[in-house]
């Protein structure tokens, strides 16, 4: 299978790199499952002082990245391919699990523009196919929104995973949160792991799952309960949850 390959632009590439030779990604670059290319927008610039910032025309705070630069760059990344370029920002829409989903059926590699300062010289908007705000608050830059897609990404990828089963059952996937989850020892300070997972009876097991799922949901994300995708078993334990409520 060939790899999913995500290029970073940013004036901070040991950021990335940091984060990318950790863990799963390290994991998942050393599989060939992904590729992760870190380019440096300075190594681009077309002055002798190496600039990529300059004051903003009609005046106003803070710096803005020029557009030369991060042009070239992009121009020397994708080449002659057509990789789809998405520029973080907080005034894109914001990343969703279907989003990840969407992003890791590109087959062709993915563009990540980091911008820094007040933003991106606005003429960049030509060059990209979309913005990506990983949610509604402001970051000093886009290399941490960066490792988020291609963390969320990654992580959706066959064989990135130790078992695979942990993507199927992961919040949001289904379209609900995820159940609880316990490790040993069986009792911590008086709380007790609930008896029915030790039990060993598996479609029990399977039934709590789904009941904690429904509730956890009912109660920290409601607006994710889409009536349509419930099975009677599922509303016959919504009704219940609710008489507790
Ligand atoms: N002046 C901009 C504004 O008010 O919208 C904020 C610029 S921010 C300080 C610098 C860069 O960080 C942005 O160009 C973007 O690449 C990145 N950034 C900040 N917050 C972000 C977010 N929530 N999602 C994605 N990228 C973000």
């Amino acid at each position: 299978m060939k790899s999913v390959r995500f290029d970073v632009l940013t004036i901070f590439p040991r950021m990335i790199d940091f984060y990318i030779s950790e863990s799963i990604i390290k994991r998942a670059i050393e599989r060939g499952i992904i590729e992760v290319g870190v380019t440096n927008i300075r190594d681009f610039a077309v002055d002798k002082h190496l600039t990529v910032d300059d004051y903003p025309f009609g005046g106003g705070p803070g710096m803005v990245m020029r557009i030369e630069p991060l042009y070239r760059a992009l121009t020397h990344v994708k080449g002659r391919q057509k990789k789809h370029t998405i520029l973080l920002s907080p005034e894109g829409s914001v990343l969703t699990q279907a989003k990840a989903v969407e992003l890791s059926q590109i087959k062709d590699g993915i563009v990540l523009i980091s911008g820094r300062y007040e933003g991106v010289d606005e003429r960049i908007s030509h060059s990209i196919d979309e913005e990506i705000s990983i949610g509604d608050f402001i970051l000093t830059g886009g290399e941490l929104p960066a490792l988020v897609i291609i963390d969320a990404v990654a992580r959706l990828l066959p064989g990135v995973l130790g078992d695979e089963r942990s993507n199927v059952e992961e919040s949001f996937t289904g379209g609900l949160l995820d159940y609880p989850h316990f490790t040993r020892p069986a009792e911590f300070m008086g709380m007790r792991v609930p008896e029915v997972l030790m039990s060993g009876n598996h479609k029990e097991i399977l039934k709590w799952q789904r009941q904690q799922s429904l509730k956890r949901t009912m109660l920290k994300k409601p607006e994710l309960i889409d009536e349509t995708k419930l099975t009677e078993d599922d509303k016959e334990i919504i009704e219940q949850l609710k008489e507790e409520v």
